[in-house]
Parts: C-alpha cells; structure tokens; sequence
C-alpha cells in the first residue's frame, strides 16, 4: 500500500511516498506532488526504511525501574505531578518539548501546562533552534511570519546563504537551488560561512568571515546601500519606520569597506562585490540558519539583516526576502501552537491585548476554567537553572534529549539527575535521557503517528500513521490527553482523533480575530470531517476567509503586522561572542551537524549506509594548528571546554579556519563514550530570544 505522508527529518518538510505491507515499510520515494521537494529526497529521507522497525523500541511504560500497565503509569504521572504542584505551587512543574513532535501533540501539550495546569514553565528544544529567527521577525515585521517560500530561490538573481550549509543540513532545497541555478546561469549565490562547506560547490563568491561578525557585514552592507543611493526611500517612507537609528548604529562604526573587511576577516573585493550584488538586485533571497540564530546576538544578526532587505525594498516579491530556514521537521508548528515559554497559544503572546481572557474563554467547558499563567516562563536554559535551585521540581521531557543538546550539558545532567521528577516520553530503548526518568512512557514514533507538521515556508502537511505502534507504545496527544483526564481535566481533553484536535487549533487560530490582526490564521481549515483531514494536501497559512487556497508569500502589500502596519528597523549595535578566548582555551569551537545523521542518532544509526558517512565523533582542524598541536590526522585528540570534554578523531581540513575547531552535535553517551558537544560549551544565551550561544565556544585542543 502507498501512502503520502512527510519526512521526519529536517525543516524542509519533503513529501514522502512510503509503501508498506502493513506490517512493515517496504519503501520510500519521493512525493512528485509535494511542493516542497517535487519527488527529491536526499539521502537521509531515502534511508527512512532502513531505520525503522520495532527492535530497540521502548514498548512498556514503566515507574521507578519497574514495567507497569498504561493505567498505573497514568495515574501515577498524575497523582505526582499533582503532588508537586499542591506542596510547591503552579510554577514548579515544567515541561520540555520537541521539532519532532507533531502539531496536534504540540497543541496538547501547551494547553494542558499553560491552560490547565497552570504553569508557564513549557519551553521547547526550538528554543536552540530558531528563537533568534522568532524574536527578530516580531521586532521586524510585528508577528513570527517567515515572509518568503521556496520558489523565491529559484526565482531570485541573487541568494545569499549565511551559516547554513544547505547542501549538508536541507539538502533537498540545496538541490533545488543548484537545479535553479544550472537554468539560470545569471542566477548568482554568495556563501558567508567561516567553514568551506559542501555548499560552496554552487558560491560564485565565497566570504569566510570571522565568527561572530555577521552583524557587522550586515550593518556594513546598509551603510553601504545608503552611500550608493541604493535606498529605496519610496518602500521606506510608504511601509517601514527606524531607518535613520538602524543607519546612525551602522555608522558607529568605521563604515569604509577596509575596516568592515578588517573586522570580518575578509578580502575586501571580496566584500565589495558582495555589497555592490546585494544592493544593486532586487530579488535577493538572505536564507540564514544556525549559524545566525545561535549567538548571544543572534536576534541582531537577523534583524541586521532583515534591514537590508526592508532598506533596499527587497521583500514581499517573487524572490525576495530574509528567509531563516528551521532545522526540524515541526518547528514551525511548535512556534504555531505556542510551544515556546515567552508564547501563550495560537502566535499570542502575553502581552497579545486581550489573548490570556481570549485563550481562558476559548479553552473553558461547561465545567472547567482554565487558569492560564500571566506572564511567560523560563526559556530552555533558564528553566534548567530553575530545576537545578530547586524551583521546579518535575519535568515532563517529550521526545528530545536535553543530556545532549544544552550547553553546560553535564551540568544539565547533574540538575536532570537531581530533580525530584522526571517523566520522559520517548521512542527509543537507547535513548541515554532515560537514565534520568522516574516514569517512561514509550511513545509512537515517524510511520505510526498521526497528525501536521510547518515546513520552513509555512506550509502544513500531512504526516500520516501506516503502521500500528509496537507493543504498548501510544500516540503523544493520547497520552498528555489521559493524563489531564486524571487530573480531572476529562471534558477539556475528550480527543479521540489528532483530526479533532487540529480543528480545535484551528478555530483558536481565528478566534476573535475577525480584523486579520493576528497573521496566523488557519480559520480556513476548521471544520474538516475525518475524511478531509485524512486527504488534507499540503498548504501555507494563512488560511482563512481572504486566502481559502493559503499564502504563497507574505507582505506583498507592503502592509506589516505592526499596530500601524508598519515594518521596523532595527538598530543595532553589534556585539561579539560571550565565551571569551584565553591562553587556556585559545581555539573558537563551531558546532554543527554532519550530512547523514540526526540529532542524537538514534533512529538514522541504525542505517549502515547512513554511518558509512562519518561513523565516530571527529574534531575538524585547519592543518597549521594541527602542525603547531603536533596532531595528526586520523589521531585521537581531546577538547576541553567550559563544562567538560571531547574525545574525538582528528579531521585536518583546508576547510577551517586557523585558530578554529568544528565538532558535529550528534554523538552522546549511547554511542560514544565522551563525545558531548554540549559539555563544551559554557551557557551563554541571547538576552531577547534565550537562544545558547552554541557556535560560538572556546576550547583547548591535546592530543590523547
Ligand atoms: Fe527529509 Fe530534509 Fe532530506 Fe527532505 S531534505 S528528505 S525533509 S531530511
């Protein structure tokens, strides 16, 4: 049997043919309708397949060590977590959510904690992900709303990729973009990366800037625009505020294109001629990912260069526009529902005027009022700060291991072991998070579950259940769902379809919001029969009564989601890493991911082919500093950073940096022994979105 459904991978959200026999999944091909990918896959998706199967499933909840039926599993999470709250308060109950988790366990979830339970504490691992992308496109554009789609790469004249090794980590937009480009010879991309990535294969100008000075370049490129009368002063004055502050901020510093090539590190022709491209085009796509986003200044960064496009007019056109690309498959859905800590549901916020009386009403039954917090919780790293003085005192982790993701992660594993309670929803028997858990609940998993996902361009799509989960494994939302049941919740978590719980969404999402003042609208999906939402094809929000076949691009009237309409530039005043160099951490580490693996490798492990690509922890360094270590390649070598180490194997590469080390993110302790990255990185986050500053460490480097 053949049926469509999505990649589980990374954001840019494939659409996937998976046949199966009912039993198992014999194949997958890519989806020649899906608009995301036209039939591409790359090598991960392709290898779907080979990483499935019910062996190393957890398929047994379990309490305290010992298996237990659902019931008592159930029951116990929440008679404990009622205990926790009745001796501690609300607040000392929190939640950990994941980009894997589909939008209808996401929507669940949210409203139990916030809602019912009571509790701010509901943050996400997105918050490592794309909060800085979030946070800018609020200050910039008044609304979390990704302004371009995929098409505008390919009808662009010009792409600028910044941090985003597309070709290793969205490399099926890598191909479209290649693919574009060999139609159109005039199409012309510039890669700003310090490493020499795969990606480069397509740059017509490659710009290997100093870590962390992106704002700069940025910054650089306004006052740039500004001195060749490269303003679009009609776009400015008819639909933006700001520029004279972002431009007086740019000027702060010496504007001349040497100083600017001087504090980037770069040639400065090189650098001109990316200048004179970017202000000389109109469609220019700035695609931007972690490399961006995870900095103590990311929000700057992006906004940095969010200002350029509003300055040149270079937005809300065909190929036009800052786009941040999201590294998971549902990170867009989990921004939707209000998964992130500063959001309350449906894009509000808090301070949204009326949303926390708007979200009470809409969530209260006949019986039962909510009891929303009234104001946001603690962001991923500050909500383990918070465990570890004992303010929170249970934990419900759902489907993301944050033992190997955080920074100061052996600190993190010091205050998970600690804490009083900890709950882990997860798929995989070797998932190292479960050394930390009081209560397992084994969860279903990619080609069981049920239910949304938001690619990168806005687009929702199905991702549809074919087999029947192992064992006792259940849905998320079933799970969250009986839990309030047993909180006594019953009439507000009746669910019995992930096709209910996207209508409630839905209607959340145009609750009260007849003037369109709140952008994310899927008011146009509400009231889809179980058939339609089975049938559902892909779609991008807005979806409501203006758009009923959705939203290719946004801002095309130049009209923002601000109270005047108007988009804002922002100054800003760029600002270097926090993790300090010092004679006893002297190298700049970055952190990535590689081509074949994802996240902490339980599931694309389990594919040799996928292993054949890097098949151990590696430390990536530029030959001289290699010469100067007395390192060879291939040898063994150890990095010490701010909370622990990294033993890894020694890559000499011409495509580092001197004075720079690369490690890859997956590995952890199921399999390798000392391979955290997280434990190499001191907890340093972005004042406004709360993002870690993940590529952006400082570590020595030894031979073992
Ligand atoms: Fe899956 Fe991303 Fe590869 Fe597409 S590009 S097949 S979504 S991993």
């Amino acid at each position: 049997m053949r049926v469509s459904t999505t990649c589980p991978y990374c954001g840019v959200g494939c659409g996937v043919i998976a046949t199966h026999d009912g039993q198992m999944l014999t194949g997958v091909e890519g989806d020649r309708d899906h608009p995301a990918n036209f039939g591409r896959l790359c090598v991960k998706g392709s290898a779907l397949a080979e990483t499935l199967g019910h062996h190393g499933r957890l398929t047994r909840p379990r309490v305290d060590g010992v298996e237990v039926d659902w019931d008592t599993a159930l029951s116990t999470v929440a008679e404990r977590l009622r205990a926790t709250q009745a001796a501690h308060g609300r607040e000392s109950v929190a939640g950990y959510l994941s980009g894997q988790l589909l939008t209808e366990d996401y929507y669940v979830a949210n409203k139990l904690f916030k809602g019912f339970l009571g509790t701010p504490h509901l943050d996400t691992n997105s918050r490592l992900c794309m909060a800085s992308a979030v946070a800018s496109y609020k200050r910039a554009f008044g609304a979390d709303a990704v302004p371009c789609n995929y098409e505008d790469l390919e009808e662009a004249e010009l792409v600028v990729l910044v941090g985003s090794n597309l070709a290793w980590n969205h490399p099926v937009l890598y191909q479209r973009l290649r693919s574009a480009k060999q139609r159109n010879p005039l199409l012309r991309v510039v890669v700003i990366d310090p490493r020499v990535t795969d990606t480069c294969e397509i740059a017509d100008l490659y710009l290997g800037i100093r870590p962390g000075s992106d704002a700069r370049l940025f910054n650089g490129l306004l006052a740039f625009m500004a001195e060749r009368g490269r303003l679009d002063r009609v776009y400015l004055e008819r639909h933006t505020q700001g520029i004279d502050d972002a431009l007086t901020a740019a000027r702060e510093d010496d504007c001349s294109i040497e100083a600017i090539a001087a504090d980037c590190d770069v040639a400065p022709e090189r650098l001109e001629t990316f200048f004179y491209w970017f202000a000389s085009q109109l469609h220019v796509v700035t695609l931007y990912s972690q490399g961006i986003n995870q900095s103590s200044s990311g929000t700057d960064k992006c906004n940095a260069i969010t200002n350029c496009h509003l300055a040149g007019g270079k937005l809300g056109l065909p190929g036009a526009g800052p786009f941040s690309i999201t590294g998971q498959p549902n990170a867009m859905g989990g921004r939707e529902v209000g998964g992130l800590a500063n959001q309350l549901a449906a894009h509000m916020d808090y301070h949204t005027p009326g949303a926390i009386d708007r979200v009470t009403r809409f969530w209260t039954t006949d019986t039962l009022t909510p009891s929303l917090p009234d104001g946001p919780g603690h962001k991923a790293v500050e909500l383990f700060d918070a465990i570890g003085r004992g303010e929170i005192r249970a934990l419900w982790i759902m489907a993301t291991n944050p033992g190997v993701s955080l920074p100061d992660v052996n600190r993190v594993r010091r205050i998970l072991a600690a804490c009083p309670l900890v709950i882990v929803s997860e798929c995989m028997a070797n998932a190292d998070i479960l050394q930390y858990a009081d209560i397992v609940l084994p969860a279903s998993s990619w080609s069981e579950k049920d239910g949304t996902v938001t690619n990168s361009e806005r687009r929702i799509s199905r991702q549809r259940g074919l087999l029947a989960p192992p064992g006792e494994a259940r849905h998320d939302w079933w799970i969250i769902s009986q839990v309030a049941n047993r909180l006594g919740f019953a009439e507000a978590f009746a669910y019995t379809h992930p096709g209910e719980i996207f209508d409630e969404h839905a209607r959340l999402t145009g609750f009260e919001n007849e003037s369109g003042n709140r952008l994310f609208d899927i008011s146009g999906l509400v009231g889809l029969d179980r058939a339609a939402y089975d049938a559902l094809k892909s779609i991008q929000w807005p979806v409501n009564a203006l758009a009923p076949k959705g939203t290719a691009r946004l801002f095309t009237d130049g009209r923002f989601a601000t109270p005047d309409g108007r988009a804002r530039l922002i100054a800003v005043r760029p600002r270097g890493p926090q993790q300090s160099l010092s004679a006893a951490r002297p190298l700049r580490l970055n952190t990535g991911r590689v081509r074949d693996q994802w996240h902490t490798m339980t599931r694309t492990a389990r594919s040799p082919r996928l292993m054949n690509h890097r098949s151990e922890p590696f430390i990536e360094v530029h030959p001289q500093d290699a010469d100067d270590l007395h390192l060879q390649d291939q040898q063994l070598a150890r990095l010490e950073g701010a909370g622990g180490d990294y033993l890894g194997r020694v890559r000499v590469s011409n495509a580092m940096r001197r004075g720079e080390v690369f490690v890859p993110m997956h590995w952890n302790d199921s399999f390798s022994g000392r391979a955290r990255m997280g434990g190499l990185l001191a907890a340093h986050v972005d004042p406004l979105s709360g993002q870690p500053e993940s590529k952006h460490g400082a570590v020595s480097l030894a031979p073992l």
